[in-house]
């Protein structure tokens, strides 16, 4: 059995299509299948469409949030309740084509772990968007060792791999690269990525930016590390200044330089706040990690009465 799981925050325009759509498409192919919806606690009438969506039809599982907790949550409650032997994950709005999945489904059967979707073409977007997008790939793929410019969240994953995630406890993770982190042999199929049907993405630039530094900083320590280098490369240039410093003292042409003095003070005053201001996010994420609450509440949950085989 394929479970296909399908984050919605806010997508009651879209869930019935995306229902219809995908279990149509995976029925023609012949391929048992359970639709999990989980609904990250949208605000509008989303959990009430699946729900009576799966009082009417069948093989459909609706899990509620008590409040929104992000799409990476939504996907890992996903994980946690799939029962298929493969997981694909999509986006509620069609934007990844579910024509697409049964293509994976194929090199699944094939013997693949992993089946990752590749964007072919970014959608529509800004120019800036599209450049920060790349920087922040680029240092991703830098730190996780894998091309991910144009990784999605979209992909199969065999039951093994679920199992896997399923037994990570990090708060924080990110989906599109801890696939790449488990390793297990993988394949890409490319896909476009379609415009939004309904309703607006879900993203604005605030959030795009602490999703971008919370996930880079899951990957990496290096931030700490530069606050060393910075601290060693003050150190170097302190020593330099001082011997000057030094010599002009001792030649008796001192107290020169009011304005050297007064910058070099902003500069590692600057240097020290930015350095505990990294440390303290850090600092921040052992804290918010060991306290160890859990990554989502599921608040309610549906399933359709005729269950899957
Ligand atoms: N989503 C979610 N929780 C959120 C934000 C988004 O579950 O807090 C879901 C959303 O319903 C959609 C998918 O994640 O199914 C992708 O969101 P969106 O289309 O807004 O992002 P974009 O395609 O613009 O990257
Ligand atoms: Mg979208």
């Amino acid at each position: 059995m394929l479970s296909v799981i399908i984050p919605a925050y806010n997508e009651e325009l879209s869930v019935e299509r995306a229902y219809y759509t995908i279990s149509e498409i995976l029925q023609n192919a012949g391929i048992v299948n359970e639709i999990i919806f989980v609904d990250d606690g949208s605000t509008d009438r989303t959990y009430e469409t699946i729900k009576a969506l799966a009082e009417k039809e069948k093989n459909i599982h609706g899990l509620h949030f008590s409040r929104n907790f992000g799409k990476e949550a939504a996907i890992s409650a996903g994980l946690a309740s799939a029962q298929g032997d493969a997981v694909v994950v999509i986006d509620c709005d069609l934007q990844h084509p579910p024509e697409k999945i049964v293509e994976m489904y194929r090199r699944w059967e094939e013997g693949y772990e992993i089946v990752e979707g590749i964007k072919a073409a970014r959608g529509k977007e800004s120019r800036l968007y599209g450049f920060a997008a790349k920087q922040f790939y680029s240092i991703i793929s830098a730190l996780v060792g894998f091309d991910m410019s144009n990784a999605s969240d979209f992909k199969l994953l065999d039951r093994k791999v679920v199992d896997i995630l399923n037994r990570i406890p990090e708060r924080k993770g990110f989906f599109r690269a801890i696939s790449f982190w488990v390793g297990f042999r993988k394949t890409t199929v490319e896909f476009e990525v379609r415009e939004r049907m309904e309703g607006e993405t879900k993203w604005s630039a605030g959030g795009l930016l602490k999703y971008a530094v919370s996930n880079i900083s899951a990957y990496s320590t290096a931030p700490m590390q530069i606050v060393t280098v910075l601290g060693v490369m003050m150190l170097i240039i302190t020593a330099i200044f001082s011997v000057w410093a030094l010599v002009d003292k001792i030649r008796g042409i001192a107290l020169e330089g009011m304005t050297t003095v007064i910058i070099i003070l902003i500069f590692i005053g600057s240097i020290m706040m930015i350095s505990l201001g990294i440390i303290g996010y850090y600092v921040a994420r052992i804290y918010d990690e060991i306290k160890g609450r859990p990554k989502y509440i599921v608040s309610s949950s549906c399933r359709s009465g005729e269950e899957v085989k």
